[in-house]
């Protein structure tokens, strides 16, 4: 059976990045990751700017006692000087507006002393060339790279992009997820329950996880137990899902008729088990460009798995350069006495204290307990056999 990693590096072997697609930017985008550098194509900012209101002098025109200066003309934000200052002048500007030629440093108003309309004392004791200036390409030069290859857009991503100019980049596509729930205890939520039956939680989970990991997703409902049924709605999958979730049904029970019928229609399998818990029945399997994942059908199992596994994958497909799982070490906030046979993926909350962050276990009466779930930030990672943990000691924790 493999491990938690040899079955990652498994599914890895298998997992490129899509296609790219040009794209108009919009908030729709966050989260999508560059395919090409983005370079600038003009200086930013392109023009040198003032800093603040006030005037905009020749440094080595203001030495006081008595620096003042002819006021020649006033610039606002958006628009353009039209002479240039020589010895002795200066122009009233405002922040924001291109600095005048002849002009070095920007002296702000609550320096200076308007003396009549024409002329201005500077108070300010030391002005310094460039002071108040922004100057050009300060921010990015023509030609720079501004954003590699790989960049997640957020939105200063956004911001950056539009201060350039751009309105349309090239972004990995979304990967097309494919989700089937098997069981013929389900029912969807809205519908009535018979005896023996509960609701299909699986599909909704999924079809969320998936959503948030970047997905483009079809939840295509319920599959019951029977060959026909399940096949009939893998089959047309193939043609364009980037991934298959499989939820229930990949165990070795009699109604689990999954693996079969993946078999049967071409689906390589590379592994159906993986050693944790929950989650052991794992299976990975591909088929064209399809890949395909066998979830075991407990809630608790297919939240493990897919964050382990599946947002990993989905996270590659969409061009991400660290795909996860986000693993880091904490220290405990209570102590934990416990016994696995397998490595344990035990629902946690993380805390923040005086002195960062630690981990609490939740209370979790295990895989079907989707409730206990709920309130998890992070899984504590607990290896196999007996341990007896200390509060404050450092332990592994997986980020959901
Ligand atoms: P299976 O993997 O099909 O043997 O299912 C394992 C357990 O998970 C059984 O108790 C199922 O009833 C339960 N289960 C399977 N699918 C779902 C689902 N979509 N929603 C909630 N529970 C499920
Ligand atoms: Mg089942």
């Amino acid at each position: 059976m493999l491990d938690v990693t040899q079955a990652l590096t498994e599914i890895r072997a298998r997992v490129r990045p899509l296609e790219p697609t040009v794209t108009p930017l919009s908030p729709d985008v966050l989260g999508r990751v560059l395919a090409t550098d983005v370079l600038a194509d003009t200086d930013s900012p392109p023009f040198a700017k003032s800093l603040r209101d006030g005037y905009a002098v020749r440094a080595a025109d203001c030495v006081p006692p008595q620096a003042v200066l002819a006021v020649v003309a006033e610039i606002a934000a958006g628009a353009v000087p039209t002479q240039p200052i020589h010895p002795g002048e200066c122009v009233r500007i405002f922040t924001g507006a291109p600095l005048p030629e002849g002009a070095d440093a920007v002296v702000m108003q609550e320096n200076t002393q308007p003396l009549d309309g024409e002329r201005v004392q500077i108070t300010d004791p030391t002005v310094r060339p460039g002071q108040w200036v922004f100057p050009r390409g300060a921010e990015m030069r023509a030609g720079e790279v501004v954003l590699p290859a790989g960049t997640v857009i957020t939105p200063v991503t956004l911001g950056v992009l539009a201060s350039i100019g751009m309105t349309r980049v090239s972004l990995y596509d979304e990967p097309r997820v494919s989700i089937i729930a098997t069981g013929n205890e389900l029912v969807e939520a809205g519908g009535k329950l018979q005896p023996g039956q509960i609701y299909n939680s699986n599909g909704p989970l999924l079809t969320a996880l998936a959503t948030q990991a970047g997905g483009r997703v079809e939840n295509l409902g319920i599959a019951p137990d029977n060959p026909a049924d399940i096949r009939l709605l893998i089959e047309e999958e193939f043609d364009f899902a980037d991934v298959l979730l499989l939820a229930g049904g990949v165990s070795v029970g009699k109604f689990d008729l999954v693996p079969g019928i993946l078999e049967e229609l071409g689906v390589a399998i590379h592994f159906r088990q993986v050693r944790m818990k929950p989650g052991k029945p794992l299976l990975f399997g591909t088929k064209d460009q399809t890949l395909v994942f066998g979830l075991p059908g407990n809630p608790v199992s297919v939240f493990v798995c897919f964050e382990l596994f599946v947002r990993p994958t989905l996270r590659v497909l969409a061009g991400h350069t660290e795909p996860g799982p986000r693993t880091l070490m904490l220290p405990l906030a209570q102590a934990l006495a416990e016994t696995n046979d397998r490595p344990t993926y035990h629902p946690a909350k993380l805390e923040m204290g005086e002195r960062g962050y630690s981990v609490r276990p939740l209370p979790w009466r295990g895989a079907p307990d989707l409730r206990g779930l709920q309130p998890a930030d992070a899984l504590l990672v607990l290896p196999p056999g007996e341990i007896r943990w200390d509060c404050g000691q450092l332990v592994q924790v997986v980020l959901v």
